[in-house]
């Protein structure tokens, strides 16, 4: 169909990569829905035509009636990308049931609600496409985000599973998963912390928030055709 006609949904897209996937696909004449919970950042893409929603993803009502407004108003949802996310660090014999439920609650549970929503006016269409963002640390593990990595693992295992689901009626369901993007997720990382980070990382840089959402670009795009289920990293090399 023609990309003018296409409507797309990014959540968690107030800041960060969400944000700059979001502009990437409204610069390639997406219409537009965005979710996130702060209400002046949120503002700012209503200057752009775009619909922003206060919805907190971990909320399956919130989402619900969300993808309902988003229906309402153009009959279609050709693309999702699931990106809110949180972290609650720390290590696992100190960690309260509350870091550890508000995280998987957010960045899995929050995944589901959005699938679930979308899924069937896609089956409708026989056609869509879902983007969860993961990341290496949901392949890897890493010491201090038990919850965190898990919940990206659930993030990996469902797309997989989606993608099984949902391949006969032409519906494309990918993961990426980013490395370290400059944000404000991670822009606690110190001076001697970012030092040590660099030395692992073969292309010595950070990434950028644009770096993922060209990538979300190119999965979305009608040029992806034949690539679903898979985990693809952007990661500038750091898990070769
Ligand atoms: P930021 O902290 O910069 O932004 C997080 C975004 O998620 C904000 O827009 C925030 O919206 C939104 N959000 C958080 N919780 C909810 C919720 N319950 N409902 C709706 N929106 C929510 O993070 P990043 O941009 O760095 O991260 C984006 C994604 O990329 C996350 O899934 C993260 O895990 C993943 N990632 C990031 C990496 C990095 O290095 N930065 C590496 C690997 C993965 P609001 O402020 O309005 O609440």
């Amino acid at each position: 169909m023609d990309m003018l006609n296409r409507v797309a949904l990014v959540t968690g897209a107030t800041r960060g990569i969400g944000r700059a996937i979001a502009q990437h696909l409204l610069n390639q004449g997406f219409e537009l829905a965005v979710f996130g919970r702060n209400q002046d950042l949120l503002a700012e893409w209503e200057s752009q035509s775009v619909v922003a929603l206060a919805v907190d993803v971990s909320d399956a009502a919130q989402v619900d009636a969300a993808v309902h407004e988003i229906l309402q108003r153009w009959g279609r949802i050709d693309v999702a990308v699931n990106n809110a996310g949180i972290t609650r660090d720390g290590l696992l014999m100190r960690m309260s049931d509350d870091d550890w439920e508000t995280v998987l609650k957010t960045n899995l549970t929050g995944v589901f609600n959005v699938c679930r929503a979308v899924i069937r006016p896609m089956i409708k269409q026989r056609s869509g496409r879902i983007v969860n963002v993961a990341s290496v640390v949901g392949i890897a593990g890493n010491a201090g985000q038990v919850n965190y990595a898990a919940s990206k693992a659930g993030v990996i295992g469902l797309t997989k599973s989606l993608a099984k689901e949902v391949a006969s009626r032409n519906i494309l369901v990918n993961a990426v998963a980013p490395g370290y993007i400059d944000t404000d997720m991670t822009r606690a990382l110190t001076e001697e912390q970012r030092a040590v980070l660099l030395k692992h990382i073969p292309l010595q840089r950070t990434g950028q928030p644009e770096d993922v959402a060209k990538l979300v670009g190119f999965l979305v795009s009608e040029d992806n055709q034949y690539i679903t289920g898979q985990v693809i990293r952007c990661d500038g090399g750091l898990m070769i």
